[in-house]
């Protein structure tokens, strides 16, 4: 009897041990970051089949999760026409528990500059710029499906056209109703060290919220740091997919860590996968999760732009 008590508590002990926590690791981020930047998406410009090629594999990827489609979308594709031709944002969601109606978006471009026409290396892999970004959306959308703990529903979206005027955040922030959205993180280029180093990012607009304040407020006792936009001048908050959401009043902010007075790769053929920083760009990926966390619960809500 003693003896059969003691397995069972022992067994009991495997199968607590068994429900472990979820983790976002770096082969993982390996993993999706080398299929995106990989030169058979042949630099993935809109209206092109390398592009095409990125959105399968972004939906098959919400599909292996389970994530249900947003809206009435029939799939994850969200499609539209631009400039007479077809193009797809790829969209995947997490209802809410508790605030079913209220949105936390996830996004990132997946389209880059294509390819040059000729030389020995054609394809901008875009690795960086901003298969990065696409791999944080993919790996949170993973992450926060197994934490299962979203008290309001997230939205995870990879945008088409950004490269050429922003299209994709165009006709998404035209079909979703702006007031229901309570936060939007944007991830623009994580995949270098920003100007401070490792374990550090910025935020573009910091100062037109209070989103940038929550983030850091969760990330103390951390070792990671999310400073406000050191590059100003350079107006990086109207220049990506958040620009679209924050003009119609979200609290939407680019997160990055793009050096943009000294990116040497950036909008170039070597900006490849060998010339990023995975551990580090692991560790970003995991500390927006952490950033996050207050508002996905619903205990935070950041202030809306003006
Ligand atoms: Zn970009």
């Amino acid at each position: 009897m003693k003896n059969s008590f003691i397995i069972s508590v022992f067994l009991f002990g495997i199968l607590v041990q068994g429900q472990e926590k979820p983790m976002i690791q770096q082969e993982e981020i390996a993993r999706i970051e080398s299929v995106l930047a990989s030169d058979k998406m042949e630099g993935r410009a809109i209206f092109t089949p390398g592009i095409d090629s990125a959105s399968v594999f972004i939906e098959n990827e919400f599909k292996k999760m389970n994530l249900p489609f947003f809206k009435e979308l029939k799939n994850y594709r969200q499609e539209f026409v631009a400039q007479g031709k077809a193009a797809n944002n790829v969209i995947g969601m997490l209802p809410g528990k508790s605030k079913p109606d209220e949105y936390v978006i996830f996004s990132a471009h997946y389209d880059h500059l294509g390819m040059k026409k000729n030389g020995e290396d054609k394809v901008f892999n875009g690795a960086n710029d901003d298969a990065s970004g696409t791999t944080a959306v993919i790996a949170l959308a993973k992450y926060l499906k197994e934490l299962n703990q979203n008290e309001r529903t997230i939205i995870f979206v990879a945008f088409t056209g950004e490269e050429v005027g922003g299209f994709g955040s165009k006709y998404f922030s035209e079909n979703m109703d702006a007031k229901k959205v309570v936060a939007m993180f944007n991830i623009e280029m994580i995949g270098t060290d920003s100007k401070w180093g490792k374990n550090s990012a910025y935020i573009t607009g910091f100062e037109k919220s209070d989103f940038g304040t929550i983030l850091q407020q969760n990330l103390k006792g951390s070792n990671f740091n999310f400073y406000p936009d050191p590059y100003p001048k350079q107006q990086l908050f109207y220049r990506s997919d958040n620009a679209r959401l924050a003009a119609l009043g979200v609290p939407a902010h680019t997160i990055s860590t793009s050096k943009m007075d000294s990116e040497p790769n950036y909008h170039k053929l070597s900006d490849e996968v060998s010339s990023l920083d995975l551990a580090n760009m692991t560790e970003i990926i995991k500390s927006i999760a952490i950033s996050a966390q207050s508002i996905i619960n619903g205990q935070d809500t950041p202030s809306r732009i003006k």
